[in-house]
């Protein structure tokens, strides 16, 4: 059973991609795509591939990668952008 794998970007969408060790790279725009992480807001399953963070193209929305490790359940998952959030709130008097 060989999985495809399309480009992160939704604008590009191609299937022409390089299948790496953890990632894949689209090789029409360079976008590098995680293969085992997915949105853990809308469910999509090619975020892009930022070392430790992966980002979602249709939330635009930003993980770290070692919160799906820490966390099995998608809710418990925050976005970066929701953490600053609520650091801010915390940081307020
Ligand atoms: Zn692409
Ligand atoms: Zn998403």
């Amino acid at each position: 059973m060989s999985e495809e794998y399309r480009c992160p970007d939704p604008e590009c969408n191609s299937t022409n991609v390089k299948i790496e060790k953890e990632t894949f790279r689209c090789l029409e725009c360079g976008i590098i795509g995680s293969k085992t992480h997915h949105c853990p807001r809308c469910k999509r399953k090619y975020l892009m591939d930022f070392d430790t963070i992966v980002e979602c193209p249709i939330c635009r929305l930003e993980f770290e990668k070692a919160d799906f490790e820490i966390f099995s359940d998608d809710d418990d998952i925050l976005s970066l952008q929701k953490k600053q959030e609520i650091n801010k709130v915390l940081r307020e008097p």
